[in-house]
């Protein structure tokens, strides 16, 4: 799991980072709302951690940023003390839940874990759309502007990877952990053969490539529509 901490008390982000990262996760700090914002809307994410009191912008806006973007990475606050009014802003700006400082490590990952399932369930049984792409989770279905595509089951699962996370670059780290279980040879070159597949059955759009465009030594995003 990949996750963001944007928390500018440098202490606590270090210890969070340092924390986290024992227990087997992959974590980006930000030490601003404004870098913290750049890095959610750029990279995909399976949680944030976002502090409220930030300088500049604060976590409020980026949460309300970062939702009006229309990633659904979930998000959990830190509120600086017991505040029901931060409390309920945050909810309302779009965070899955909040957490009271000072609070116990083991909390939070509890409170992450609980987010992180949640999230799970919702992105299970909710309808993804991207242009005209629908991918119903519930029977594996995808659609292109309401016809049915026949796809494999690994071509499903790579879609529905880049499909959570539309306009975000999605690593060929994260598609060989998620769709591969981590089980691919470094080497091999099976991520750009599903890709080529998937590109052929959606079609290359107007000529310009169709909606999945490689990112160079990184991996591979859903494109937004072309102005
Ligand atoms: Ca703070």
């Amino acid at each position: 799991m990949r996750l963001l901490v944007v928390e500018d008390e440098r202490r606590l982000a270090s210890a969070l980072q340092k924390g986290l990262r024992a227990e087997g996760f992959d974590v980006d700090v930000a030490l601003d709302g404004t870098l913290g914002l750049n890095l959610a809307t750029e990279h995909a994410y399976d949680l944030i951690v976002l502090d409220i009191m930030l300088p500049g912008l604060n976590g409020l806006d980026v949460c309300r940023r970062i939702r009006a973007q229309a990633v659904d990475t979930p998000i959990l606050m830190l509120t600086a003390r017991e505040n029901t009014l931060d409390r309920v802003a945050g909810l309302d700006s779009g965070a899955d839940d909040y957490l009271t400082k000072p609070f116990a490590f083991d909390e939070l990952l509890a409170r992450m874990r609980a987010i992180v399932r949640r999230g799970r369930t919702r992105q299970l049984s909710a309808i993804l759309e991207y242009g005209p792409v629908q991918l119903d989770p519930r029977d594996h279905t995808v659609r292109v502007a309401g016809a049915r595509l026949d796809l494999t089951a690994t071509e499903y699962r790579v879609l529905e990877q880049l499909m959570m996370h539309p306009e975000t670059v999605v690593s060929r780290e994260q598609l060989a952990d998620r769709v591969w279980g981590g089980d691919l040879d470094p080497g091999s070159n099976v991520i750009e053969v599903y890709i080529g597949y998937l590109r052929r059955k959606l079609g290359d759009g107007d000529g310009d490539g169709g909606p999945i465009e490689t990112v160079r030594n990184v991996g591979y995003r859903l494109r937004g529509p072309r102005a």
